[in-house]
């Protein structure tokens, strides 16, 4: 494991509303920050944030186990935060950071939202909607395509994703 940059995640929900940031790094670094803290409740780690005009809006994470709601998702859950922020519905000068590729809800989401940047981190083999599985934000029969930009961070966020599943079949035993 080492050491752990995030490791006041541990005891608190990080603070990331209205941090500034310079590039899609560091806004994923904050998403990381909140998927690992999400690790730390028992949820799948995966983070969210929301920024416009280089300043963080939104920041969710997972949170399906908490609420025991199916859409809890992070991203859904920001964006619904960013809206609500802005209000606003459409999100097309925002752009969504999070630490794992879309699911169909949330892509569809996205792309309801008119989101004008999609950052993402690490694919999702099983799940993603955004290349691996489905393309629904850049199938041009649909009548928005965001922006993507997708590997940032990628390798921070299977960490996390791996050492959770890994904990938890050990926990099985
Ligand atoms: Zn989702």
């Amino acid at each position: 494991m080492g050491s752990n940059p995030t490791s006041s995640a541990m005891d608190s929900e990080p603070q990331v509303l209205g941090v500034e940031v310079n590039d899609d790094r560091a806004a994923m670094q904050l998403a990381l920050a909140l998927a690992a803290h999400a690790a730390d409740i028992g949820e799948v780690p995966v983070g969210a944030v929301v920024v416009r005009n280089g300043v963080v809006i939104a920041a969710r994470f997972n949170e399906r186990e908490t609420l025991q709601d199916p859409t809890a998702h992070a991203e859904l859950l920001a964006l619904r935060d960013a809206a609500q922020a802005l209000g606003e519905w459409r999100l097309n000068d925002c752009t969504l950071v999070v630490t794992l590729e879309p699911c169909v809800m949330c892509a569809g989401a996205l792309m309801n939202a008119r989101i004008g940047t999609l950052v993402y981190g690490a694919a999702d083999l099983k799940g993603g909607a955004t290349a691996s599985l489905y393309n629904v934000t850049s199938d041009p029969r649909l009548n928005h395509a965001p922006i993507v930009r997708h590997g940032v961070c990628a390798d921070e966020s299977t960490a996390l994703l791996q050492a959770f599943f890994g904990a938890r079949r050990e926990g099985d035993r």
